[in-house]
């Protein structure tokens, strides 16, 4: 019987976002800075060996949800590879993915037979122009992406879309008809003052409580659920397999249910999205700490878990960008 992991409000920690390289092929602007290049250098990034190791170690505490993400995951060399290990360990029950897509073509069906079950596709807009203009990158590539999880049987698919007023607010409607038309589950994200640049980006924030009541004027919207675990809360259009979700964190936030927390490339373990409160595993691994010692410095690490994230009372307050905790 695994041991479980708690922190001083009851949160039982069973879920860990494995940041897997801080790079990024896109530029989203509400995310990283254009020319952005103070990235993690490679010595400093967990090997596949010392990743698959902390992993254990909080399988052995109870976790059994790992997603691998970034930066853009797909960046790192070899990532089918790492996903294999884990997907390996025993008491890993779930293994997903969130990605860009540019690169999920060449990657997917390697993924999916490395038994990552699930992934989260990042998609602010159907239209080429806008794409590059919010990210710099190009739509096309996304698309094959997405056909191409699709071909490899990834269920269920998310479609992430981070809402933001007069960028790209007039899709909502457009992005639940692609959905339907293929299948997909929704997920809308209101925009966090993260770093610099999510902090600019936060005079485009929109409540999502006014997205859903202008989707609820077209589409019947009934209450729906979503296995998974996340914090969206979810809503079924009416005769339709198509599933909502609204990830709200500063409208309504979540803090009272977070189940997880966060490794980045370089080995730091993050407590909360939106606080500084960390501990760095990386030196303990290289200075021969056994598995024992990890454990008991994760576990006094939860137990200083902050109860919530103040991006309302203190936007200023957090300077990583999303790419560096591992959105
Ligand atoms: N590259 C992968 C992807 O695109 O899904 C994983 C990392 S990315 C940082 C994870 C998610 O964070 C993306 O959906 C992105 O849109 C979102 N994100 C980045 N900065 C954000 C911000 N300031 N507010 C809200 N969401 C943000």
């Amino acid at each position: 019987m695994a041991d479980t992991l708690v922190d001083r409000y009851q949160r039982r920690i069973e879920y860990v976002r494995l940041s897997v390289t801080d790079r990024c092929d896109l530029r989203c602007f509400y995310c990283l800075p254009r020319g952005y290049r103070d990235f993690e250098t490679p010595e400093h990034w967990l090997t596949f060996d010392e990743i698959e190791r902390v992993v254990a170690v909080f399988t052995r505490l109870g976790v059994h949800r790992v997603r691998l993400t970034g930066g853009e995951p797909l960046v790192r060399h070899d990532l089918p590879v790492l996903a294999a290990r884990l997907a390996a360990l025993p008491g890993l029950e779930d293994l997903s993915l969130s990605t860009n897509a540019t690169r999920l073509a060449r990657h997917a069906e390697a993924l999916r037979r490395a038994g990552v079950r699930r992934v989260n596709i990042s998609l602010d807009t159907l239209d080429p122009a806008r794409f590059r203009a919010i990210t710099g990158g190009r739509l096309e590539k996304v698309l094959e992406g997405i056909e191409a999880a699709r071909a490899a049987g990834f269920a269920p698919i998310k479609i992430n879309m981070v809402v933001m007023r007069g960028v790209n607010d007039d899709e909502v409607e457009a992005m639940v008809e692609f959905c339907l038309a293929h299948g997909f589950t929704l997920r809308f994200i209101e925009t966090m003052p993260m770093g610099e640049t999510g902090r600019h980006a936060s005079d485009r924030y929109i409540d999502l409580e006014t997205i859903r009541r202008r989707l609820a004027r077209r589409f019947e919207l009934l209450p729906g659920m979503m296995p998974g675990g996340g914090p969206a809360r979810y809503v079924q259009v009416a005769g339709t397999d198509l599933r909502i979700g609204f990830i709200t964190p500063i409208s309504r936030h979540f803090c009272a249910t977070c189940n997880r927390v966060r490794l980045s490339a370089d080995g730091t373990l993050h407590l909360c999205l939106g606080q500084e409160h960390s501990l760095p595993l990386r030196p303990l691994l290289r200075d021969g700490a056994s598995d024992a010692e990890l454990a008991a410095a994760i576990r006094a690490a939860v137990a200083r878990k902050p109860e919530r994230h103040e991006f309302r009372e203190r936007p200023e307050k957090v300077v990583r960008f999303m790419s560096m905790t591992g959105g």
